[in-house]
């Protein structure tokens, strides 16, 4: 049996890797490069990651036995603890910021007194909306201080037009959700912070390429491959007309499978067109060094960034770099300016616009994407990764889905 793989980033190459001793596996990329939108640019000896920030950590055993055991060996990874911060009220405090209330007590006394009032009160209640959400679990103040306006920047839309199906995911638990334990333990100093990344692993090489090439050894890759057309004939997939394999794994973008699939009734259709994502842009700049954590947050309205990745603290020995992020395609000369707002951040170095970056989850996000799955199911077309199955997956959980779903085919003797 061969499989055809559409798309050459984490998700395709990890299931490639995992299906290639026992089936005939063909991956088609785009791109001259593999690893998607993980993959970084080497800007003089600099990891540009040229779609935001990365660092590799999993909850799941079975994902990181499969990368150290198998694609890179843990020698060959630095192990570093997070510092991630937030700009609050002009001072950086400690992420998560609500295990942060003694940080918090030194720039506003009652602000935090009334943040730990409702933290205690919290209802835990699900909600309508994002919105809701972050009120019933973080409390009114903190989430008009902190997550309202950050995820406003983050997704450029209220979070009252938000589903919060993506925080409680099982399968990715984003946002630490909180514990009145929890928060109590951090009051007294106890900090109790269980989440993913807690610490991160890096490659030595001081670029994540290294873990991308190596993912990608050994396998039957075909670069410069768009796929433009897929059918289906006598139970065999058929790519631009030309190649045929029994079965097609996709892991490109789900809502532009109908430049892909023709015939597509028009029930299906319009989910597939009611799937929405955001751009990103990033710059990365040579910085004056001063930053002392791994990533920052940036909730305040007035400044640009969403988010800076400092991964001039990640390589080892330090460099003075790093990347500010954006949502949607922003100006190069609009970022240079919003630069100026943050006196760490000397000169800009290179610049980069990403297509598909963040899945976003409006009101329509469940329904459309139940339908446009459903659709690909019927057909027998197994759609799969970040954009493939439409989810926000990090790399290892991308690489989680990819040992499931090898595992499955694997099991089905075919
Ligand atoms: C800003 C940002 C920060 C992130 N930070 C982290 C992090 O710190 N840690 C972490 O684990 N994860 C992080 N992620 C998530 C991580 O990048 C993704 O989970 C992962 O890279 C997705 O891989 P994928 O293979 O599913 O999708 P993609 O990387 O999108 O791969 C799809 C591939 O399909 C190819 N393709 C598309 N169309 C066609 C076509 N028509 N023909 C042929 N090929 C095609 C593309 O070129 C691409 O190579 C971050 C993501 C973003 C946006």
């Amino acid at each position: 049996m061969k499989i055809g793989i559409l798309g050459a980033g984490i998700s395709g190459l990890s299931v490639a890797r995992l299906l290639k001793d026992d089936f005939e596996v063909e991956v088609l990329e785009k791109e001259s490069v593999v690893g998607g939108i993980a993959r970084t640019r080497d800007v003089n000896g600099m990891a540009y990651h040229v779609n935001g920030g990365h660092c590799f950590d999993s909850k799941y055993d079975d994902v990181k036995k499969f990368v150290f055991d198998t694609v890179l060996p843990k020698d060959k990874w630095n192990y570093i603890p997070r510092k991630a911060e937030v700009l609050f009220r002009d001072r950086w405090i400690s992420y998560p910021i609500e295990f942060s209330i003694n940080q918090i007590d030194k720039i506003d006394s009652n602000l935090a007194f009334k943040i730990t009032n409702e933290m205690f009160n919290a209802s835990y209640e699900s909600g309508a909306n994002l919105q809701e959400w972050f009120i019933n679990h973080f409390g009114e103040t903190l989430s008009k201080e902190y997550f309202i306006p950050y995820n406003t920047k983050i997704w450029q839309i209220s979070p009252k037009e938000m589903d919060s199906v993506w925080i409680e995911d099982e399968k990715q638990m984003k946002l630490p959700v909180p514990t009145k334990r929890g928060f109590y333990d951090a009051i007294l100093n106890r900090p109790n912070d269980t989440m993913v990344h807690k610490n991160f692993y890096y490659p030595k090489t001081n670029n994540q390429n290294t873990f991308i090439e190596a993912l990608g050894d050994g396998l039957n890759i075909l670069t410069n491959y768009e796929v433009k057309n897929i059918t289906k004939e006598n139970n065999q997939w058929i790519v631009n007309g030309e190649k045929k394999y029994g079965i097609l794994i996709n892991t490109t973008p789900l809502d532009l499978i109908p430049n892909l699939l023709s015939n597509i009734p028009s029930e299906a259709l319009s989910a597939f067109k009611k799937l929405k994502f955001n751009r990103v842009t990033n710059i990365l700049w040579e910085t004056d060094g001063s930053l002392n954590f791994t990533w920052g947050y940036i909730p305040d309205p007035k400044i640009g960034f969403h988010r800076i990745s400092n991964t001039g603290s990640i390589v080892q020995p330090n460099g003075k770099f790093c990347t500010t992020e954006v949502i949607g395609n922003v100006p190069y000369e609009k970022l240079v300016q919003e630069g100026k707002k943050l006196s760490f951040l000397k000169n800009p170095i290179d610049y980069n616009v990403t297509e598909h970056a963040y899945v976003h989850f409006d009101l329509n996000y469940s329904s459309a994407k139940k339908s446009a799955i459903d659709y690909l199911n019927q057909l027998g077309l197994i759609s799969h990764g970040r954009f493939g199955e439409w989810e926000y997956y990090n790399m290892d959980v991308c690489i989680k889905r990819s040992i499931d779903l090898a595992n499955k085919l694997k099991s089905m003797h075919l």
